[in-house]
């Protein structure tokens, strides 16, 4: 499994070099360049991976020349590099993800032979598993990989069949491919090159220009059985299951980095611009609709991100609604913090001039690959379902006792208020459950969506309260100090509560038959009342937020 990780300096030390590069070769004239000309720098792509950077050693283990880095640290290393430019930051994730399955399913003999290599010779992957007609439902994929036997042994497969939408695909030196064998999905390593294998042209996309996507075709590529990953057929899928907590919180966190280097802009810019007589930074119109409410959105993600990395480098496997969670609050709202920075920027934000334009179109990926937001939706929705069937409706109801504790301890993180989201969302789901309405899609996936609110809010007040007692990881982001941190949880919790009452309670009235659940009784089921009352006080502290984002600017 993942390794523990890097101790605080050597991380510290990874995110400079990482921000030394940027900084020395990729300004934003070169960044909007790659983007206008759609081109893929290679030759950057492979300095970070490779020589120059070396960021592939970070998911390699020590003993194969890596540096064994932990979920965190990629963790911290994703955002920042998708702080930079989302595209190139794909390719270099394309190496993670296309390594995933030999690091997590690979032979002794498998991981030392090719993750020395790209630890010596720092090869670029890519991650073949998307086909045409099998997207988000990968078990409907059609390539094969059939059993070449001589004398009755298998002395080799034969791989045909397409992939689509393959980050690196044109230019990697090496390919983990998804294909049925005949004992199931498997994943094969197929070198670049091989006879029968090959790539399409670049895919002209809205964003990430400067990564290359392409397809694959495979016409009866042959393979010896050594790149059976695994060496044995039918894993591939669980393979691909086991890593899902820890690959989509890399997702996660390119849509944290990308959030807020969108905010980046818009709050100095903001502070700049005089309308109406002075900064727009000054007005509330403008602050607690386009900065504030992202900043909030943004760190209660990260809260979540956080704390899974903590519980995947503690050994916890299998955390995959964990990151489905993170994925999904991180994806969207970073989509929504980068959309929220071009209307910042007024009509200056919607020319390819201004950076916000680009990362606008970048970010919109995030909520695709890796899973998109409807299917995390129901990854989120199904299992939490099952917590709550299987605990009797109790599994948020303790979730609120907990989060009430905390307040005890700490008063001013919100966590009261979380408590009531949490509350609400139990009666919310109880009120589905007694009149049988998950059957229903929609409220399922909605479902979803308030389920990650919730567990992002007890998060945010979790770290809110660390930060208080000096508890945080040593390596954990510091961009927020303990008290807006606090402030910006409140704000969530509330935003959260809210939600969960306001539009819980629609959304099971919509899905109910006409007269079956009185809208009055599930209401005051759950605390609407409460919940509404507990936003007293949101302008204050969105106020106090502002301040001190804008300050910390200000100071930089
Ligand atoms: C730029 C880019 C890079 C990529 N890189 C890689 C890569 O390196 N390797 C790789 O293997 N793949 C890669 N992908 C593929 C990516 O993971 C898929 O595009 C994604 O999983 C969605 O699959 P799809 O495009 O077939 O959409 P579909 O699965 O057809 O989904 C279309 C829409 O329907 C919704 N939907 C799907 N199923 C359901 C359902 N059961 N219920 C309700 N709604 C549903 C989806 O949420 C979506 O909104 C990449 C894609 C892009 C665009």
């Amino acid at each position: 499994m993942v390794a523990a990780g890097l101790d605080q300096d050597t991380l510290d030390m990874v995110l400079e070099s990482i921000g030394m590069f940027a900084e020395g070769r990729l300004p934003d004239s070169v960044l909007l360049e790659l983007d206008h000309e759609d081109r893929f720098p290679e030759e950057i792509v492979r300095g970070m991976c490779g020589d120059e950077l070396g960021v592939s050693l970070l998911f390699i283990p020590e003993e194969y020349g890596g540096m064994g880095g932990g979920s965190f640290d990629v963790y911290r290393v994703c955002e920042q590099m998708a702080a930079v430019d989302l595209g190139i930051a794909t390719g270099v994730l394309a190496t993670f993800l296309g390594s995933d399955p030999i690091v997590f399913g690979g032979t002794e003999e498998q991981q030392a032979r090719w993750l020395g290599a790209i630890a010596e010779e720092g090869l670029l992957m890519a991650y073949g598993a998307t086909e045409p007609e099998a997207g988000s439902d990968l078990a409907s994929m059609k390539t094969i990989a059939e059993r070449i036997e001589e004398d009755g042994a298998i002395v080799g497969y034969k791989i045909s069949g397409n992939k689509q939408w393959i980050s690196n695909g044109g230019y990697a030196d090496l390919y983990t491919i998804l294909a049925l064998a005949p004992d199931g999905p498997s994943w094969f390593v197929v070198d670049r090159g091989t006879p029968g294998f090959d790539s399409g042209k670049p895919e002209d996309k809205h964003g990430i220009r400067a990564s290359n996507t392409a397809a694959l075709s495979l016409m009866d590529v042959e393979v010896t059985p050594d790149r059976l990953v695994g060496g044995a057929e039918g894993l591939g899928l669980q393979q691909a299951q086991a890593v899902f907590g820890y690959t989509r919180l890399m997702v996660a966190a390119f849509g944290l980095g990308a959030g807020w280097a969108s905010l980046d802009r818009a709050i100095p810019y903001s502070a700049e611009r005089i309308q109406g007589g002075s900064p727009l930074s000054e007005k509330q119109g403008f602050t607690h609709k386009l900065i504030v409410p992202h900043v909030c959105r943004l760190e209660a993600a990260r809260a979540y991100i956080e704390e899974t990395a903590e519980r995947i480098d503690a050994g916890e496997e299998m955390l995959n609604t964990e990151g489905a969670i993170a994925k999904y609050m991180a994806t969207e709202a970073g989509n929504a913090a980068a959309d929220a920075a071009i209307q910042a920027h007024g009509g200056y934000g919607y020319t390819k001039e201004y950076m916000v334009e680009k990362y606008k179109r970048d970010v919109r990926i995030t909520t695709i690959y890796e899973g998109t937001s409807e299917i995390m939706e129901m990854t989120i929705s199904r299992d939490r379902w099952q917590h709550h069937l299987k605990t009797r409706g109790g599994y948020y109801q303790d979730l609120a006792g907990t989060l009430d504790e905390l307040h005890v301890s700490h008063p001013d993180v919100g966590a009261d208020v979380a408590a009531l989201g949490a509350r609400a969302l139990a009666a919310v789901m109880e009120t589905a459950r007694t009149n049988r309405l998950t059957r229903n899609q929609h409220l399922l996936f909605r479902l979803g969506e308030l389920i990650a609110y919730v567990e992002c809010a007890g998060s945010l007040c979790r770290r809110a309260s660390r930060a208080a007692d000096g508890t945080l990881s040593p390596k954990a982001d510091q961009r927020l100090d303990q008290k807006s941190l606090a402030t910006a949880s409140r704000v969530f919790a509330r935003d959260a509560a809210r939600r969960v009452a306001q539009e819980g309670t629609a959304h099971v009235l919509t899905a109910a038959e006409p007269g079956s659940v009185d809208a009055v009784a599930l209401s005051a089921a759950v605390g609407l009342d409460r919940v509404l009352a507990a936003q007293t006080g949101a302008i204050a502290d969105m106020d106090m937020l502002s301040q001190s984002v804008y300050e910390n600017y200000a100071t930089a």
